[in-house]
């Protein structure tokens, strides 16, 4: 049976939301295509969510639905690769499960990659952020820091909305990196790519998973993962440091023979201090480093499916 179209999901505490996405995403379909499939990943919810999919999967056996349930919440990104390895469809798109991203442009990006058959990807991009305006500027800063340290071009704005075509797939699922930043893969990989604009609308329920510490540590996991100038500042630092320090000397030197004012400890301890925080900071970098290379090559699973309901296949 071939599928044109593969709607991945990621689902983490959605029970409000999940049954109105199907419904919504087979009013959009109905005039598109029937050869599509829905693979929801349930990223270890802990509300009824895997309830709820398991009751959309054995009461809609017209459409074509798969659940993977992880064995525990492995995060988005995780849930997303996931969906790649069960999407068979030509084209693959992932999407939100809360309704933020309208099924509808589901369609309006498979018909593009219709009539563009050298386009190989259609990205969706927020034209209005519905969002505070510290996170913005914040989000801004992270864009104009990573491309500045990075060779890979990272689109402000881009989202995960996006539709693919399989070719794209199979590359990423060749990237066989633990600490998955989709931004940075989906640029990485280059292929042609058409951005559309798309309304972002509100949650249709429950809450958003990120908060200001989570969207940092993601915006450090992202410059982590593509560059490592940081591990090169240290060296900068230490040359500009020891220069310094000769010129300190020489200071010193002169104001010992030509006065009789002495040193003040204070100033001296201060700068100990300042000195050991520069080399902590430094060390701290390099910590994290290591601890990516730890997780990397213990080459733990990007994520455990206990279970995989899937439509028959004829
Ligand atoms: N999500 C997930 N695992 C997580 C966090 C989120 O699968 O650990 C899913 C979530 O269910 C939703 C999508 O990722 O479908 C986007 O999450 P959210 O709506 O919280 O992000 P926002 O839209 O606020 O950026
Ligand atoms: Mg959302």
């Amino acid at each position: 049976m071939k599928i044109k179209h593969s709607l991945i999901v990621p689902c983490y505490n959605e029970e409000g939301n999940v049954e109105k996405f199907l419904e919504k995403t087979k009013d959009a379909m109905k005039n598109y295509t029937e050869d599509y499939e829905i693979i929801f990943v349930n990223d270890g919810s802990r509300d009824e969510t895997p309830v709820k999919l398991r009751k959309l999967f054995n009461e809609n056996k017209d459409i074509k639905i798969k659940v993977v349930n992880f064995s525990r919440n492995f995060g988005k990104e995780a849930a997303m690769y996931a969906g790649f390895t069960q999407a068979v469809g030509d084209y693959v798109t992932i999407i939100d499960a809360d309704l933020q991203q309208d099924p509808g442009y589901a369609v309006q990006m498979g018909k593009i990659l219709d009539e563009n058959p050298d386009c190989d990807m259609v990205a969706a991009f927020q034209e209005k952020r519905k969002e505070g305006k510290f996170i913005t500027a914040c989000k801004t800063m992270f864009y104009k820091t990573i491309n500045k340290v990075t060779e890979v071009d990272f689109i402000a704005d881009a989202s995960d909305f996006r539709t693919m075509r399989q070719s794209v797939v199979k590359t990423i699922l060749a990237l066989p990196e633990y600490h998955r930043f989709s931004k940075g893969i989906f640029s990485w990989v280059g292929y042609n790519t058409i951005s559309i604009p798309y309304e972002v609308k509100e949650r249709e329920s429950g809450e958003t998973k990120w908060n200001f510490g989570k969207l940092l540590k993601y915006a450090l996991d992202g410059i982590i993962a593509y560059t490592d100038m940081p591990l090169k500042v240290p060296m900068y630092a230490g040359v500009l440091m020891g220069a310094l320090s000769v010129l300190q000397f020489i200071i010193f030197f002169f104001v010992d023979v030509f006065t009789s004012a002495s040193i003040e400890l204070g100033y001296i301890a201060s700068l100990i201090l300042l000195v050991g925080a520069i080399v902590c900071v430094f060390m701290g970098i390099m910590g994290y480093y290591i601890g990516k290379i730890h997780t990397q090559v213990k080459e733990r699973p990007i994520f455990i499916a206990k279970e995989i309901l899937s439509y028959e296949k004829d």
